[in-house]
């Protein structure tokens, strides 16, 4: 493939953190200005909250669709709706956003990490059956940058054992699997509506759930457990308060409509990269998961350190040049290094949960994980946007090309 060569000053890529490449507008600013001219805030008492799961659950064919204040919070609903004995095992996976994690210990549960794909960074059905114990409480896996795990093969492994699976679902908004919708394969789906994912309110969550039971504690631990409408109610056990105010739903009825949109164009700019990266030395397009679809929150490259010298990171320092800000390695370190598990730091000094964990639950070793350090040995994450043009996407392009080009040289470009 013959790209054009870039001569023009370094391009402003339209950016998830501001105006430049959000699809917020006018129709959020009307819906927020008639939440605020109701005088009710409160998702308890408008309707911005209600329409908004409403519709979000039909469009992922889900029965039941709960808002919240947060990805992490909708994890941590999530985990709260199976309602593990403190020291239970939760097995999630090596890449992913702490926000993933944290709601786990913060449980009573243990999270056993499961190795990932070293071609996709998405946990792979081997690993999750190899880490199940007798203490296995749930599954939870995270669809990295937008690209399904095999859920063919991840339900079969959890149904022969019988154990429910979470969906994070927070970078794959609108992806499926076999023509069914991620975050519906699993007992529940959770969703974030953070700043930088496909639509956003600032700050928010969703959870979806086709069973009844998870939806009623998923509700009530959203709502400090307190049984609205019961003729008598109570507050039935533990929960926090993780309502979203009608100010974040009523940016997100905003936002709905527009994300078959920002799919549909985060998917065709990224057809249009992997053309134009062709040819590229040491630098592969984003593997795709058979039979689904992936929907490109990010767009991450595998950089070939044999090819390119200092791999990710050296490709990322090139770019930067170009002003192009790229993530080598993503979380930098696979999420078991991290200070709060090396370190066991929880409550106070007393390390619970992991007092509860098993030697092997907590077995960090390098030799259990080598697809995580693979995979992170060589991946780059582009920033992507529903807004990337032509031009965007030739100097994206191009920029790598020299970059790699330059380096796989040696350097003498
Ligand atoms: C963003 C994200 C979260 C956390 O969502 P917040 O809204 O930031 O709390 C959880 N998991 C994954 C995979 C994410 O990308």
């Amino acid at each position: 493939m013959n790209i054009p060569i870039s001569t023009t000053p370094p391009l402003q890529l339209p950016s998830d953190q501001d105006a430049t490449g959000r699809t917020l507008g006018d129709e959020e600013i009307a819906f927020i200005a008639e939440a605020i001219r109701s005088g009710t805030l409160t998702a308890t008492k408008g309707n911005f909250t209600k329409r908004l799961e409403t519709s979000f659950a039909a469009s992922v064919g889900a029965k039941h669709a709960y808002a919240c204040s947060s990805g992490s919070a909708a994890v941590h609903c999530a985990i709260a709706a199976v309602d593990p004995e403190p020291g239970d095992e939760v097995i999630t996976t090596s890449i992913t956003d702490m926000g993933a994690l944290t709601p786990i210990l913060f449980h009573g549960a243990i999270p056993v990490f499961a190795d990932v794909d070293p071609r996709t960074g998405n946990v792979t059905p081997e690993s999750v059956a190899a880490r199940i114990s007798p203490r296995t409480k749930a599954i939870i896996v995270t669809h990295l940058f937008g690209n399904p795990c095999d859920m063919t093969s991840i339900m079969a492994v959890a149904n022969k054992h019988g154990i429910p699976v979470i969906e994070d679902t927070a970078q794959a908004f609108g992806a499926t699997h076999a023509g069914k919708p991620v975050g519906t394969w699993g007992s529940l789906g959770c969703f974030s509506l953070q700043q930088g994912k496909h639509v956003t309110t600032g700050e928010g969550g969703l959870v979806v759930t086709n069973n009844s039971d998870l939806a009623r504690r998923t509700y009530l631990f959203i709502n400090k457990a307190w049984g609205y409408g019961d003729p008598q109610p109570d507050h039935y056990f533990i929960a926090l308060n993780y309502r979203p105010s009608e100010l974040q739903s009523a940016c997100a009825v905003g936002q709905l409509p527009k994300l078959p949109g920002v799919v549909a164009a985060r998917v065709a700019a990224a057809e249009r990269m992997d053309q134009l990266l062709a040819g590229t030395p040491g630098v592969s397009v984003p593997q795709r998961t058979p039979n689904s679809s992936h929907t490109f929150w990010k767009y991450s490259v595998l950089v070939d350190p044999t090819v390119i010298p200092g791999g990710p990171p050296a490709l990322a320092k090139e770019l930067k040049l170009a002003n192009i800000l790229s993530a080598p390695r993503y979380i930098q370190k696979p999420a078991f290094r991290c200070q709060v598990f090396r370190d066991q730091r929880t409550f106070g000094n007393s390390r619970w949960p992991f007092t509860l964990a098993t030697p092997e639950a907590v077995d960090y070793s390098a030799e259990r994980f080598p697809g995580t350090f693979e995979y992170l040995d060589r991946v780059l994450v582009l920033p992507w946007n529903e807004r990337y043009t032509a031009d965007h996407l030739n100097y994206l392009a191009s920029s790598i090309y020299q970059a790699a080009t330059k380096l796989a040289k040696g350097g003498a470009a």
